[in-house]
Formats: structure tokens, C-alpha cells, sequence
């Protein structure tokens, strides 16, 4: 099975559309993989379709999956379920969006690559803009979580050792040395 296209060329889409259903690969979306803990995703469900209808392009993609990162005051690991479905209209003009009940749209100059007299859409960039928005800002657990002891203990413990070394005794005994 082919992978998830990269790039379509708008013209193709016209015609053809595009349709692809599979396992949600890391590996495809980098800028995504750097903000989750894993590398592998079991068990995910991807859909991705682009269809052509009276002259406005539409994305559509649908994506569930388990991801992993870490909680920002325990520091362990937590999973949190990436669910998004998005419906984008892509516009030739702006004056299309009247047109439009949903306010989801792209114009296709600001999304499409120009390559020769081809203009591609970058697909895979534009599902891992919009899964890029559905990340939580600052993962972390639910407040009444048992399990998420704050890390504040830690921190503190740290910042001990650090004076010590600041310590004016000790930069006294140096100065004595020499
Ligand atoms: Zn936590």
C-alpha cells in the first residue's frame, strides 16, 4: 500500500480527488513526533480525503490515536487521545467564503507549492498544522489524579546544591590559596 501523499497536484485533485485510509505514522508528521514521548503509535485510525466540488477544494481528515508525553508538574509519563476531524474548504478567492456555512478555510495561494507549472498541496504539512493546534499547550494530568505528585520538592533540592556552591566561605578558602 502506498504511503499518505506528500504532495498532490491541484489539477490531479480536480479530477481524480484523493483518498487514503491507514496506521497514523509518526514518522510522517516530525514536527509532531518531537512533542510526544513515543515513536510508534499502536492502534491508531487515519482517514484523509480530498474531493473537488463546485470549484472549492475540500480537506477532509479524521484522526484517533494514543499519544504519550510528559506531564509538565509530575514529570512522568501520561497518555492523552489525539481525536480531530477537520473539514477544510480550500478557496481560489476569498470571495468564495460567503459562499461557505463553515468558517474553516484555507486560501490555496497561502497553502499550495508552486513547483514549475504544478501547484502541489502539501498535505501531510497541512493535517500536522491543524493536529499541531489540538496538542494540549502544557500537558498535564487531572488535577484530582492521585498519582501526580508535583515536582516542586525536587526543584528546591536543586536549588540547594546551587547555593552552597555560591557559598562566601568557600570563595574565602580560595582566595586564602592564593
Ligand atoms: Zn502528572
Amino acid at each position: 500500500m502506498k504511503p499518505l501523499a506528500n504532495f498532490i497536484d491541484l489539477e490531479k485533485l480536480s479530477t481524480q480527488g484523493y483518498q487514503w485510509q491507514g496506521k497514523f505514522q509518526l514518522t510522517q508528521f516530525p514536527r509532531l513526533a518531537e512533542l510526544v514521548s513515543q515513536t510508534d503509535i499502536e492502534d491508531t485510525v487515519f482517514f484523509c480525503k480530498i474531493n473537488y466540488l463546485a470549484s472549492i477544494y475540500w480537506l477532509e481528515f479524521s484522526v484517533q490515536a494514543t499519544l504519550e508525553n510528559q506531564c509538565q508538574r509530575c514529570l512522568q509519563a501520561m497518555e492523552f487521545l489525539l481525536n480531530e476531524q477537520v473539514k477544510l474548504a480550500l478557496l481560489e478567492d476569498k470571495s468564495q467564503a460567503n459562499l461557505l456555512q463553515e468558517d474553516d478555510w484555507l486560501l490555496l495561494n497561502d497553502v499550495v507549492n508552486m513547483v514549475k507549472h504544478e501547484r502541489r498541496l502539501p498535505i501531510i504539512n497541512m493535517i500536522e498544522d491543524e493536529l499541531l493546534l489540538a496538542l494540549p499547550l502544557v500537558p498535564k494530568h487531572d488535577l484530582n489524579d492521585e498519582n501526580c505528585v508535583p515536582v516542586d520538592i525536587l526543584v528546591e533540592e536543586e536549588e540547594t546544591v546551587v547555593e552552597e556552591k555560591n557559598n562566601p566561605f568557600a570563595v574565602l578558602a580560595k582566595l586564602k590559596d592564593k
